[in-house]
């Protein structure tokens, strides 16, 4: 909880005491009644092990194989960078960065971020000091799309399918994992943590 200084609206101005949300519940202002502070339903904890499950996923998702295409006695592999290099041999190379980008290092970058966010709090150490961090947890938000590349390998099965034989590989499932371990974390995400807001007194059941 922050101390009295921060216990204003940043709306209307109006003070608010402090108070401890309980899991599911969100903080309104008393007098217009603007979002404050929002305690994720799975408790306290939730966005910071929600994050790390999804940094431990990486990794075999990025190494293990996505997709087992075979024909005709002839087999591929393809795994999570398949499709970038893939791109940039045929010429687009904007495309390339984006899907790896967007696809592969900002969503880690993100669980990272949230990560460090939250190590603190969670175990009581003293606050990491990088007073950039929570802007970039907000930019990283924007850009981070792992389900775009979940759709894009589905699509690829369904239009593929009829072709070759198609073996969905460990590598793909870790990557759904990870995906939902981060959306999971977004929502468990402590907003305190980026921003010393006013923690009212007047709290709802979130819906
Ligand atoms: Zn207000």
């Amino acid at each position: 909880m922050g101390s009295d200084v921060n216990l204003t609206c940043r709306l209307c101005g109006h003070k608010h005491r402090p108070i401890r949300l309980a899991p599911g519940e969100r903080a309104l202002c008393a007098r217009c009644s603007t979002v404050m502070a929002t305690e994720g339903r799975f408790g306290p904890e939730a966005a910071l092990v929600f994050s790390i499950t999804g940094l431990i996923l990486a990794l075999p998702a990025a190494l293990l194989p996505f997709v087992i295409a075979g024909k005709l006695g002839d087999e591929r592999v393809c795994r999570l960078f398949t499709g970038v290099g893939a791109l940039w041999d045929n010429g687009m190379r904007t495309l390339a960065v984006l899907v790896f980008l967007c696809g592969a290092l900002l969503p880690v970058a993100l669980l990272g971020a949230m990560a460090v966010l939250h190590v603190p709090a969670c175990l009581k150490w003293h606050t990491v000091n990088i007073p950039s961090l929570p802007r970039i947890v907000h930019i990283l938000e924007h850009w981070a799309f792992p389900e775009v590349q979940v759709l894009a390998v589905l699509i690829a099965l369904i239009k593929l399918g009829g072709l070759v034989d198609l073996t969905v590989g460990p590598g793909f499932w870790c990557y759904c994992a990870m995906a939902v371990s981060l959306v999971l974390a977004q929502r468990s995400f402590n907003s305190e943590l980026c921003d010393p807001a006013p923690v009212p007194c007047r709290t709802d059941a979130a819906p």
